[in-house]
């Protein structure tokens, strides 16, 4: 109802125009979230920076006929974060999120002012990630209601709202001293350590850009219709609950994943067609080949990575498990992790390496019995969703906090012990592999 306009007419033609933050975890359930949307009558607008836009089209060569394909109304246009464009934005978020605040904006003013001057492209809603808080100015100047979308869990968002308060009891900086290791308090989410606060709040930093761009949107919380979470009513009932009794009127509208998420999926249902690498397709024939529940998928995501020292020990770890690997190291690492890799795994039998795949074939193919992941968000309800396994070593993030979630509450994935230094043994990752 949300996205209906009071005043639209039964012809009115529905017209949400979709903004993801730059990020791989984030384009994807937008673009989940948008198919749902435009199977439903609406057309889409789905806006992608310049640089993530022309990525996604030279890695998919078949993008716009996907759309057609499907009888979608799904559109792209797309607007300059005018970094230069050899920038790492995965490997610098502080500066990526510099450019969404300062830069974004005027953009998609124009866009959206140039939506706005025929009434066949009027838009009658604008569905935009909670981070792009400029949305929800240019959504007031031109009259448009907007539904924020987090891209996260409930328990994150909780955690997003209660962040002041945490602050304000003292319970930050995070420090590693297990003897001070207090009980948060949230309403709806189980007893909380310290740790497990999503990483950007352990230092309690004010002057660090990422701590403020995080907490920022929720100071205008009511300013949009509504929050879709990407999560559903069984996952998280106790958080949404409490959400709504605390009047934040968010709504469980996830997961946004592929329609076929639960049975084995084709090549056709993973086509989301935003990924902003290129596909390697050739891992499902290795994948056919083997035994059932055989192989241990790996993945950091798209920005997580581990010391160069920790990967060392990870690759023995892997080693002594003797188990047959698939493992997707995305392309910026490429090169860093082929001189790390020791010739003997390169060359060995059990291990597919890869760059980037379709994980969400992967997750539903038969052969994967287990999944170790940094515990991303769009990982986990992808690894649920298709009942495999996890293994998860959170890097940073609200990774840590899923990681509580799926070994502590769901019970569906094991964590490791670090040692007091923080790091993890061969040994440990061997016994859980
Ligand atoms: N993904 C993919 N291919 C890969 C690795 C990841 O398609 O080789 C997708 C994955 O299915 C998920 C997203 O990229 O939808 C990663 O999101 P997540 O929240 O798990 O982690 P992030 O990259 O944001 O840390």
């Amino acid at each position: 109802d949300a996205m209906v306009p009071a005043s639209a007419s039964e012809k009115c033609q529905l017209h949400a125009v979709v903004v993801p933050y730059p990020a791989q975890g984030h384009i994807n359930p937008c673009m989940q979230l948008a198919k749902q949307l435009a199977s439903r009558g609406f057309t889409i607008t789905f806006v992608n920076t310049d640089h993530n836009h022309a990525r996604i089209l030279a890695s998919h060569s078949q993008h716009s006929s996907i759309w057609k394909d499907e009888g979608l109304d799904i559109r792209f246009a797309s607007i300059p974060d005018e970094l230069p464009d050899h920038h790492d934005r995965m490997a610098d978020l502080a500066s990526l999120s510099q450019a969404v605040d300062d830069q974004m904006p005027a953009h998609f003013e124009a866009l959206v002012a140039e939506l706005c001057s025929s009434d066949d492209s009027r838009p009658t809603c604008i569905v935009s990630d909670l981070f792009m808080n400029f949305t929800q100015d240019v959504a007031n100047k031109f009259g448009v209601p907007r539904v924020a979308v987090w891209c996260q869990s409930a328990a994150s968002f909780a955690i997003h709202v209660h962040m002041p308060l945490i602050s304000f009891q003292g319970y930050l900086p995070v420090t590693d001293d297990s003897k001070l290791d207090p009980i948060i308090d949230i309403p709806g989410h189980p007893p909380l350590r310290p740790k497990d606060l999503p990483s950007f709040f352990h230092n309690a930093d004010v002057s660090n850009y990422m701590y403020n761009f995080k907490l920022r949107p929720f100071q205008r919380l009511q300013e949009a219709k509504c929050v879709l979470i990407n999560t559903f009513d069984d996952l998280e009932r106790d958080v949404l609950k409490a959400l709504n009794d605390g009047k934040c009127n968010v709504l469980a509208a996830g997961p946004f994943l592929p329609p076929a998420s639960l049975s084995k999926m084709d090549s056709k249902d993973n086509r989301t067609g935003t990924g902003i690498w290129p596909e390697d397709q050739e891992c499902i024939t290795w994948l056919e080949n083997q035994k059932e529940s055989s192989v241990l998928f790996i993945s950091f995501g798209s920005i997580a990575r581990l010391s160069d020292i920790q990967f060392k020990e990870l690759v023995l770890g892997l080693e002594a498990s003797q188990k047959l690997l698939l493992w997707a190291i995305r392309p910026s690492l490429k090169e860093l992790i082929h001189s790390l890799l020791p010739k003997s795994f390169l060359e060995g039998e059990h291990v597919y390496l890869t760059s980037w795949v379709p994980q969400t074939l992967i997750l539903s193919h038969r052969s994967v019995g287990g999944f170790l992941t940094h515990g991303g968000w769009n990982s986990t309800l992808e690894s649920l969703s298709f009942g495999v396994p996890t293994i998860v070593w959170p890097c940073f993030s609200d990774q840590m906090l899923n990681r509580k979630w799926i070994v502590e509450e769901w019970k569906t994935g094991k964590g490791f012990q670090a040692t007091n230094a923080g790091f993890i043994t061969r040994e440990d990752i061997e016994r859980l592999v």
